[in-house]
Order: structure tokens, then sequence, then C-alpha cells
């Protein structure tokens, strides 16, 4: 009998997130049932909520930065036992046979992994749903473990903004030395100074925003530049190895490319969109400059990302609310009136609505 189940969900693009009652399966053998605590507040819960990357399923239940205790496990599950503190991130199942997966690539499974919400369980075909809820079960291989050390409102933004700002600064070798620039100071943008400085980088922020400056500094930037000021972009022509651009929506990267210095690097996470207005090829030609991009990070390296941030005392910067506040958090998001991440008290679920 599958277990139902209290969330928010968006009824439809256009129809603001509310109450929703809906069903789990059943544990599988290689099951964990996680009672959430706490779940935080991606971009990407708005993009999808609203269809703007097309095919949103509905009602959806959005979430994918999920902080739990273990309630139960499945007969077959040996590394997680009830009352563990676990988190679930933006996807719980991969095909576990292609190249991809053999590296601990899951996100790159090439035949699409399965997301948190807002897609279809490869075995049962019903509609995944999110963290926006009391409860949730996946399978033990896309569970992580959160060290006590780690206060469990802090980490649940790790499980998406951190890993998203972790792999590509691994990927690209960040360390002592490395000059990275993160454009945007939001959930991503946060993480990204985080860890940049903690892996030894001189750090710029490029922010729209004048009034970030002094928190910036206070999360890890060496520098803060103001994209909107053509001067300040100037000053920094051909300075940087690697940007990480975390902007949400369409905008021009041809003066952030004249920033990379030769052999520079721009990583895109933030854009799923086409790129507008085109992108100079002689900006990227001219210096030999590289636009990439990247994808949240495997299970084993998002592991890795939180044993770290638990030895090294790192967290997301959260503010924390009830679940009756979304639609409000949703729109302070889209104003980047965010400090730097909202992440929801999931109790609050049992308030009335
Ligand atoms: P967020 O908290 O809303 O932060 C985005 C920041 O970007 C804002 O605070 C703002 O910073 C800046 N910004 C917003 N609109 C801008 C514009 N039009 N031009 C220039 N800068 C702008 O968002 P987030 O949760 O960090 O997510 C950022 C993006 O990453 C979203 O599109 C999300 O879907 C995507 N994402 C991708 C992955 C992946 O795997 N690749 C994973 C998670 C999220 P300032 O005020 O400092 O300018
Ligand atoms: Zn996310």
């Amino acid at each position: 009998m599958a277990l139902t189940i209290h969330g928010y969900a968006a009824p439809s693009a256009t129809t603001p997130l509310a109450a929703h009652r809906f069903e789990r399966r059943d544990p599988r053998p290689d099951d964990v049932v996680i009672d959430i605590l706490y779940c935080g507040v991606c971009h990407s819960d708005i993009h999808q909520a609203r269809n703007e990357w097309g095919g949103s399923i509905y009602p959806m239940v959005p979430g994918h930065e999920i902080i739990g205790k273990v309630s139960a496990v499945g007969a077959q599950v040996g590394k997680f036992k009830v009352g563990d503190m676990v988190g679930v991130g933006c996807m719980v199942d991969s095909c576990q046979q292609c190249a991809a997966c053999g590296e601990g690539l899951e996100q790159y499974c090439v035949e699409g992994a399965t997301w948190t919400y807002n897609d279809k369980d490869r075995r049962d075909k019903l509609p995944t749903f999110g963290g926006y809820s009391e409860r949730i079960v996946v399978s033990d291989k896309f569970v992580v473990s959160i060290s006590d050390k780690l206060d469990p409102k802090a980490a649940a933004p790790l499980l998406c903004a951190g890993i998203t700002t972790w792999s590509p600064l691994r990927h690209w070798k960040i360390g002592k030395g490395s000059k990275v620039a993160v454009i945007g100071l939001g959930g991503l943008g946060h993480m990204g100074l985080k860890f940049a400085k903690a892996m030894g980088a001189d750090v710029t922020l490029f922010t729209r925003s004048p009034g970030k400056e002094t928190e910036a500094r206070r999360l890890g930037a060496d520098h803060v530049v103001l994209s909107t000021d053509p001067a300040q972009m100037a000053a920094v022509t051909r300075q940087f190895d690697f940007i990480l651009d975390t902007v949400p929506s369409p905008h021009d990267l041809n003066p952030y490319l004249l920033t990379l210095s030769l052999n520079g690097t721009l990583v895109l996470v933030g854009l799923l969109e086409p790129i507008e207005p085109a992108v100079q090829s002689a900006a990227v030609i001219l210096g030999r400059r590289s636009i990439a991009g990247s994808a949240i990070g495997g299970i084993a390296e998002t592991q890795e990302m939180l044993d770290f941030c638990a030895e090294h005392g790192i967290a997301s910067d959260v503010e924390m609310i009830d679940i009756q506040n979304i639609n409000h958090a949703y729109e302070r998001m889209l104003k980047s009136d965010v400090r730097y991440r909202f992440v929801i008290d999931i109790a609050s679920l049992k308030k009335a609505a």
C-alpha cells in the first residue's frame, strides 16, 4: 500500500504553489525512506514550476536539496540505518551501465539521469516528486551521508548549489594561484565564492548589485566588480583563468570573455537557453579561450564535497522559511533578493495553510 504524503505542488505553470497530497511508492529492497527535515529552494525549482525549460509535468512537487532522517530501509540496504542523517540532491536514479555512470558521473548518464522531481521513475514510470514534502523514497545509491559536524539546515543547499559549483572548480583543477571569477551572487554564486577561496584561489565576484559588496568579501571574494560599470569591467581585461557563470537568464557573455586570460575558460552553469546576444568568436579565438558547461556532480563527488565541508566548516548561508511562504520566496529570488539560499523548514507543513 503506497504512502500518502503531504507536500506543496505547482498545479500548473501559471498557478502559485499550494498544499497537495500525493502517493509515494512502497519501498523496494534497495530503497531508503527519508523523513524530510529541510529542503533548499533552487532557482531551477522556479524554472521548472513555471515550465521555462519546457516539458514540465504537473502537479509538480519541486525540491532537490533534501536533508532528512532515515525512517525505514529496504531489505538489501546495508549502507544506511534508521535514524541516520542523509541527503538527496538532483538525481534519484540512472542506468548504472553506461561509461558515464561507470565513472561516477551519473548526471551525464547516456540514457539521462532520473531527476528527483519533474521526471518519470525508470522502473515504475510514475512521476517523481521532490523535497517540498514530508517524506521521500530513494534508491540507496542516490542517498548521501550528512556528517553530524554539519548543521543540517545549512547543509541542504550543498546538495545542489554546493555540488554544482564544487564539480567544475575541481574539474578545471582550481587551486593555489588560480584566478577565479564568479558571476552572480545568489545560491550557487555564494557557494562558488566559498569553495574557490577554500581551494586557495584569488577570487573575484561579478555582480549587478552594488549592495552585495561587503557580504561578498565576507563570503570569500578578494575583489568585487560591478558588471554594470564599463570602467570596472575594462579594468579586469585578461585577468581570470576561470569564470563560473551562475546567471539564470540570457545575458551578454562578450564583456566577460574579454576578462579571461590566455587559455581561460568560462563555464556556464546557470543558462539552459540559447546564448543571446551572439558570442563574438574573435573573443574566443584571440586568446584561445573556451566556453564550457557543467551539470551538478556525481554521487561520489557529492559525498566528497560534503565531507570536505564537514572538515573545513563550510556550509550555506540560509534564510529559513515556512512552506506557506514559498511563492513569496520565489518572487524575492527573481529580484536577486536572497541571502543566499532559502531553506524550507518542512515541519511547517503541519501548520494550517
Ligand atoms: P539565484 O539564487 O536566483 O541567483 C542568481 C544570481 O544571478 C542573482 O542573485 C544575481 O546576482 C544574478 N542575476 C540574476 N539575474 C541576472 C541577470 N539577468 N543578469 C546578470 N545577473 C543576474 O539562482 P541560483 O539558485 O543560484 O541558480 C542560478 C542558475 O543556475 C539557475 O538558472 C539555475 O537553474 C541554474 N542551476 C544549474 C545547475 C547545473 O547543474 N548546471 C544546478 C543548479 C542550478 P547579482 O545580484 O550578484 O547580480
Ligand atoms: Zn538546483
